[in-house]
């Protein structure tokens, strides 16, 4: 199964649109929207939502792989079990429902489209339950690696024994290609955190994206380690509880609460009032130091708050890709912030495997033939598609 076309992602960051097919079937794998797309969707964009497939195969849940895959009805879409639960708060949030033709998939647990054999290998990266994608078909094999990166919070042991030890064609994503910077990883981040969190007494606010919950692990543990308590406004906590397991949620973890950014009237209320660990404005300064989660829609929050309580001196963590300080929202926060008073340092690592990890991975699959997507001329680490502007 030599069969593949790149429709588009070969010199963007993100947006991959894949075609496999072999025999009668054929797959489309992603179907995300162009960040810098706006509203409008491109001719290539609507062209994948009009073409007849078998069914979508989606890696991950960001917008740049999964963003347009609600408007296409006429085949299963498949996506990771733990992604779809992710998408299904995001969708709750907006009071919207999940379509039925989109259906979960398994780590490890193949499945079949026509006579393409799917395995989906589960991989560390910025957004949770992502996935590698092993195709077989005709003898043949293509291992189409999504987001990844090997220095996550996840070990990597369990991907490496059960990938393959020879590829014909891996189709890679090479965001970081370009770069011969190592990325720190997420628990160095966390220790640098902790160092921050214990060097004051002040309150700490953390500007990062709300599915990214490797992140919120990190700064979670980061708040505990240091005494802290944990804020997650009612967007975050919904998106952890669909996590589940280990990730840290008001009610279940004793140290975690809810907060609402803003007085709502509509069913958000009822969701911020659900949760027994929760604090309104009034009371969010009453008990320990806390550290908050928080993010560019929030402004209105934040100066109601510093009317409430000194956040002269306060900190303020900069924990998303540095691209982002160009957006118009995040600078007028970033400037109001300071002139609340508060601190500003940075802390991030990039959601995307280093350029020595991509070879890493290609040596261990030695593959025939290999494509770099997902790839763009670039001197830093960073992560393009972490920040969900989903509120
Ligand atoms: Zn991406
Ligand atoms: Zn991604």
């Amino acid at each position: 199964m030599e069969n593949y076309n790149i429709l588009r992602g070969k010199d963007k960051i993100g947006e991959n649109l894949i075609e496999i097919f072999y025999g009668e079937t054929k797959l489309l794998v992603e179907l995300g929207k162009a960040l810098d797309g706006g509203d409008e969707l491109s001719d290539v964009e609507k062209a994948a939502i009009r073409e007849k497939y078998d069914a979508v195969v989606v890696s991950h849940y960001h917008a740049d792989h999964a963003g347009l895959i609600e408007q296409k009805k006429d085949c299963p879409i498949y996506i990771g079990a733990g992604a779809r639960r992710i998408l299904e708060a995001m969708d709750e949030y907006k009071g919207k429902t999940l379509p039925k033709n989109i259906v979960a998939y398994n780590n490890g647990k193949p499945f079949y489209v026509g006579k393409i054999k799917i395995t989906p290998l589960l991989c560390d990266h910025s957004a949770f339950d992502s996935y590698m994608l092993l195709f077989e078909a005709g003898g043949k094999s293509i291992l189409y690696t999504g987001d990844f990166r090997f220095h996550g919070r996840k070990n990597s042991d369990d991907l490496f024994a059960r990938l393959p030890r020879h590829i014909d064609t891996l189709i890679s994503e090479g965001t970081n290609i370009g770069s011969d910077k190592p990325c720190f990883s997420e628990r160095e981040l966390e220790e640098s955190a902790v160092e921050l969190f214990k060097a004051t007494d002040k309150p700490v606010f953390v500007l990062q994206s709300a599915s990214n919950i490797d992140r919120l692990v990190s700064v979670y543990r980061a708040a505990k380690r240091s005494g802290r308590i944990f804020y997650e406004d009612i967007y975050t906590a919904l998106l952890a509880g669909a996590a589940g397991g280990k990730i840290p949620r008001p009610d279940v973890f004793n140290d975690v609460y809810a907060f609402t950014p803003r007085f709502v009237q509509d069913k958000r209320k009822e969701m911020f009032f659900e949760f027994e660990h929760k604090r309104g404005v009034a009371r969010i300064d009453k008990g320990k130091p806390f550290v908050m989660l928080v993010r560019p829609s929030m402004l209105g929050f934040l100066k109601k708050l510093a009317a409430k309580m000194n956040l002269d001196g306060a900190l303020l963590i900069y924990s998303m890709w540095s691209g982002y300080r160009e957006n118009d929202d995040v600078k007028k926060f970033l400037t109001v912030a300071k002139d609340l008073g508060l601190v500003e340092r940075t802390l991030h690592t990039s959601g995307h495997a280093s350029m020595q990890d991509v070879k890493r991975l290609i040596e261990r699959v030695s593959a025939t033939k290999y494509e770099i997507v997902h790839t763009a001329p670039t001197d830093s680490c960073y992560s393009p598609d972490e920040f969900n502007m989903a509120d």
